[in-house]
């Protein structure tokens, strides 16, 4: 997590943090430390001391890719806790009545039902963003170019990462990657897609 709290339940972002103070997990209470400090390859983190369990047994992607998503969005509206009938859960990022989730790393259909149904009983509407990069294919021509496809063509190309359950109303998807597209103003160029 990118976001803990302080001793006075201020938000803190990791920027901000400093190794003299104390964080708690916004979810459970317990204490976080500072992880990654020195590492280029990983950004700097809060996590949970090794043994504690979160009653947050969501996993949370902390990719570069779903990182360079959520800093397109305010702050206040990042790792957001949403609560209901004291189950809490931490959005990826609440705006406008709608919890945007960005998924990177494989995840079920089950897990997917899951957050679905959390949020929609909360009263909110849902964006899944997937980072379909390399994730993709169109097994009836081959193409992803949007523009000689139709969105109902396309397949992960892994079957584990079908999704085998129909997303409900309230719910709407968006598939991140890059193409190269059948347009002449753009030819032999890989163009980035939000379908
Ligand atoms: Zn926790």
């Amino acid at each position: 997590m990118f976001i803990a709290c302080d001793e006075n339940q201020n938000r803190i972002f990791i920027e901000k943090a400093v190794d003299q103070k104390q964080y708690f997990c916004p979810i459970c209470g317990e204490p976080v430390s500072i992880r990654a400090k020195n590492s280029l390859a990983i950004r700097r983190h809060f996590a949970h001391h090794p043994g504690t369990e979160c009653i947050d047994d969501w996993t949370h992607d902390m990719s570069e890719w779903h990182l360079s998503w959520q800093e397109k969005f305010p702050e206040e509206c990042r790792e957001v806790v949403v609560k209901k009938d004291g189950v809490k859960h931490r959005a990826d990022v609440l705006v406008n009545n709608t919890v945007i989730e960005f998924q990177h790393s494989p995840i079920t259909s089950e897990e997917i039902a899951k957050r679905n149904a959390f949020y929609l009983s909360c009263g909110y509407q849902v964006v899944w963003v997937f980072d379909a990069e390399d994730k993709i294919c169109n097994p009836r021509g081959g193409s992803i170019d949007p523009m000689k496809c139709r969105e109902d063509d396309l397949c992960w190309k892994k079957a584990k990462e079908q999704f085998v359950q129909p997303f409900p109303r309230g719910v709407n998807v968006f598939l991140d990657y890059s193409t190269e597209i059948s347009d002449p103003r753009f030819s032999a160029q890989k163009v980035r897609i939000m379908l």
